[in-house]
């Protein structure tokens, strides 16, 4: 990382649970304001001579947060990883690359852009199936699309995930 500015907070419930990514700034005044832990810090450190801190990486809340508002970002990289990198008709692994996304029901027919209507495809198998439904096209999904949970998935709410997240952020993170 470069910028001060590029510095990144992940925020976690009191639990240890994530709730969302903050700017480093932002993490310092609930710091002050006494509203959270500071749990992991950066290499970097911030403020003047008489009083200096590390840049937080990780930062716990105090208070225990009935509304659990972290959402996994709908992104083609989380599709993927929600998928295991997996195409879900032929269920052969591929880089991301190599890997498309497929629109269940089809644009064409109706069918949104939303988690429970996309999956992970192979780009043979996206173009065998075209503009059809798996029924119509005789190709069956491995698995239904659900949104992903993130307490229990862990998936990835940034470009790029700090050592210091990956604890809390559960197994399937690979960045
Ligand atoms: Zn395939």
């Amino acid at each position: 990382m470069t910028g001060i500015e590029h510095y990144r907070t992940l925020l976690l419930d009191s639990s240890f649970r994530p709730v969302k990514v903050i700017p480093w700034s932002r993490a310092v005044t609930l710091d002050f304001q006494n509203k959270v832990i500071i749990v992991e810090t950066y290499d970097r450190f911030i403020g003047h001579p008489s009083y200096e801190m590390r840049v937080p990486a990780v930062v716990a809340l105090k208070q225990y947060l009935r509304y659990h508002p972290f959402k996994v970002r709908f992104t083609k990289r989380n599709v993927f990883l929600r998928d295991g990198y997996a195409c879900q008709y032929c269920n052969e692994r591929f880089p991301s690359v190599e890997l498309t996304i497929d629109h269940v029901v089809p644009r064409a027919q109706g069918g949104r852009s939303s988690w429970e209507n996309v999956v992970t495809a192979c780009e043979p198998c996206n173009h065998r199936k075209s503009d059809r439904t798996p029924k119509q096209a005789g190709m069956p999904l491995l698995s239904k699309p659900e949104r992903p949970r993130p307490s229990l998935h862990g998936h990835v709410v940034a470009r790029t995930v700090p050592d210091q997240w990956t604890p809390y952020l559960g197994q399937q993170v690979t960045a």
